[in-house]
């Protein structure tokens, strides 16, 4: 396997957004591979509670700062800077796309200053919207997508698309070492109930006993991927020398309507199923083609939907329980 270097006691991590749900998960594995972790987040998606576990460890800091303004002071060289930072729901593309096209923009340039700077591995976390609503199934990293560019999808694609721009560039100009990683949809504990993703909103009406609210006909599908999966790829990509994009996810493709019922199982509810209108430009498939990461990074996703819906249900509950 050609591992070239692992991150982990000794090494000192910059993550953006590093108090959102995924990233703060990373910085979780991160801390327990004895790494030192920097989190800077605004909170415009994410919140404290997701890292109010690591208060009192020495190894953590976390500095709320708007990465679009400038970066605050940090002092100290970085090994490496993971850019995670973005909100990512496709309801934040009409809520927040000035902040969706800034962080993308105005954040990534920010921080790949900052990785030139330190000579630190820049690991940027992608999507698989960067296919857009892709006419080749399963896509491969060779891919170019099929992306409308002014569409309401458009502020979180390109700028996206812009971000790996941007890495390759300072990769191919500056010889900076870099990684992309193209996550496909994943889920988990720490996704809020009111994110307006797919999963965290069908578990959420299940719980409640409302119907759950699938838009078209759901025939569309996407591959889901529970998050430790996508977090051990994230590191496996982190520990690697290669410095272009990887897909990262799963083969558990799935249609919405499918989905919807195995929640309403998994939560032993009696929500019914209510097709609502679909947004448009919503992707019709999507499922990674996943060579690259099991030739390149060894990487093989091992969490089922069943078992990763029932861990994400039982900790929804958890929350629900709390807020009564
Ligand atoms: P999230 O919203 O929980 O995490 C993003 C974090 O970035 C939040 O804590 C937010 O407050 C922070 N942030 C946003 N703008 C910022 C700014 N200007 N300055 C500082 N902090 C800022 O979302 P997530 O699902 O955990 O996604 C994390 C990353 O992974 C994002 O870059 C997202 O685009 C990418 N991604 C996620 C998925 C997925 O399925 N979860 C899929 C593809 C890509
Ligand atoms: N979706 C749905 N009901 C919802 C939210 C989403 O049917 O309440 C559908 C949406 O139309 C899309 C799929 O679920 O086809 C995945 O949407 P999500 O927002 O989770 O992620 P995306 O892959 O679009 O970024």
């Amino acid at each position: 396997m050609p591992v070239t270097q692992r991150f982990g006691e000794g090494h000192r991590i910059l993550v953006s957004g590093g108090a959102g749900f995924v990233p703060s998960h990373t910085v979780d594995a991160l801390l327990a591979r004895g790494c030192e972790v920097v989190a800077i987040d605004n909170f415009i998606t994410g919140s404290r509670d997701n890292v109010a576990h690591l208060a009192g460890e020495p190894r953590f800091t976390l500095i709320e700062a708007d990465l679009t303004e400038g970066l605050p002071p940090l002092p100290g060289r970085f090994d490496a800077i993971l850019h995670m930072a973005s909100p990512a729901s496709p309801t934040d593309f009409t809520k927040l796309p000035m902040e969706i096209l800034k962080v993308g923009s105005i954040g990534t340039m920010a921080l790949l200053e900052r990785a030139v700077e330190d000579a630190a591995r820049f690991l940027m976390a992608s999507t698989s919207e960067a296919y857009g609503d892709p006419l080749v199934h399963p896509q491969p990293e060779s891919y170019w997508g099929n992306v409308n560019p002014n569409g309401i999808r458009s502020v979180y694609d390109e700028s996206k698309r812009f971000s790996e721009a941007a890495t390759m560039a300072y990769h191919r100009f500056h010889g900076l070492d870099t990684a992309i990683v193209r996550i496909f949809n994943t889920y988990g504990p720490r996704m809020r109930p009111d994110d307006g993703r797919a999963i965290p909103t069908f578990i959420d009406q299940a719980l409640r006993g409302t119907p759950l609210t699938v838009q078209g006909t759901g025939a569309q599908t996407r591959s889901i991927t529970y998050v430790d999966d996508l977090v051990r790829g994230i590191l496996l990509l982190l520990d690697s020398r290669e410095p272009g994009p990887i897909n990262c996810g799963t083969e558990h493709e799935i249609t919405m309507l499918d989905l919807a019922s195995l929640i309403v199982r998994l939560a032993g509810s009696d929500s019914p199923i209510e097709l609502v209108e679909r947004a448009p430009d919503d992707p019709e498939k999507r499922r990674p083609d996943l060579t690259l990461a099991r030739q390149k990074l060894g990487y093989e996703p091992q969490v089922g939907p069943e078992e990763g819906l029932s861990r994400t249900i039982d900790y929804f509950r958890t929350l629900s329980n709390a807020s009564q």
